[in-house]
């Protein structure tokens, strides 16, 4: 969309469009990956979904938000967080945009674990006071090929391991510094055996889980192994945004429901 001019915008077909809003982060990622690494992420992920999609597909993307809410690495320098009362607000502010635009749908498409929880709620404020279609897909969501991230290495590898190393191997190799490649896994498996960072999770910050700034194993990535990943995440977010593209919040309840009432049975 940065590229329109505003009489462009206003002429856009607004009905079947949908706008994408993608939020990055700007935080430490160990001794190794750029502060701008989530952020990097989620732009060229986005890229790569447009190479399996028609130009003509009436999808169009806001500018990148480069800051999220990164308050679990604060200690730490190069962090710049948004406060979970700012990255709300900004959120609720630029959906209140779409919808004044005219527009009816809106992705938002996160590449920063911390942004999360707070997409979450926002979106469905936004939905109940919008009455927008919200949508959100999350980097960390798509489907992560065994054959490419080992399990080992997915189950503890969340922040500067294989995977995001890999990835900006692929996108800025010359932001990556090869020879600080760290390896830390915090010890979690042998305290418990449900603690993890997805399924019972727990409030952390960067300093309870690691000395070094990363969770995983930076050692084994390469820039093959993100070449792969980002086909295969391009391949699956064109697939999920045409899906999007298609979706009617209204036709989800079905036609055929039977309700009981006192005066018998109401199709
Ligand atoms: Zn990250």
């Amino acid at each position: 969309m940065p590229r329109l001019t505003s009489a462009q915008v206003k002429d856009l077909p607004k009905e079947d469009a949908l706008i994408i809003l993608p939020i990055g982060a700007t935080e430490q990622h160990g001794p190794h990956l750029p502060v701008y690494t989530d952020t990097i992420l989620v732009e060229t992920v986005l890229n790569e979904a447009f190479q399996h999609i028609s130009k003509e597909e009436n999808i169009w993307t806001l500018p990148a938000i480069p800051f999220g809410k990164s308050d679990e690495h604060m200690d730490r320098p190069g962090t710049f967080s948004f406060s979970f009362d700012t990255l709300k607000s900004i959120l609720l502010d630029l959906s209140r945009g779409v919808q004044a635009n005219g527009f009816r749908k809106l992705l938002l498409f996160n590449g920063h674990g911390g942004n999360i929880d707070t997409l979450k709620l926002v979106a469905r404020q936004v939905k109940i006071e919008t009455g927008l279609m919200v949508f959100i897909i999350n980097v960390g969501g798509l489907t992560i090929p065994e054959s490419i991230i080992p399990e080992e290495e997915m189950f503890m590898g969340i922040h500067g391991g294989d995977y995001e190393t890999s990835l900006i191997m692929s996108s800025y190799p010359e932001w990556v510094h090869e020879d600080k490649l760290p390896t830390e896994v915090p010890k979690l498996a042998e305290m418990s055996k449900y603690l993890r960072f997805q399924k019972g999770n727990f409030a952390w910050t960067i300093n309870d889980v690691s000395e070094s700034g990363i969770l995983g194993n930076a050692k084994l990535a390469t820039k093959e192994k993100g070449d792969a990943l980002y086909w295969e995440h391009g391949k699956e977010l064109a697939s999920c945004i045409l899906d999007i593209l298609e979706f009617e919040i209204c036709k989800v309840l079905g036609d055929s429901i039977i309700q009981e009432t006192e005066a018998g049975k109401v199709k």
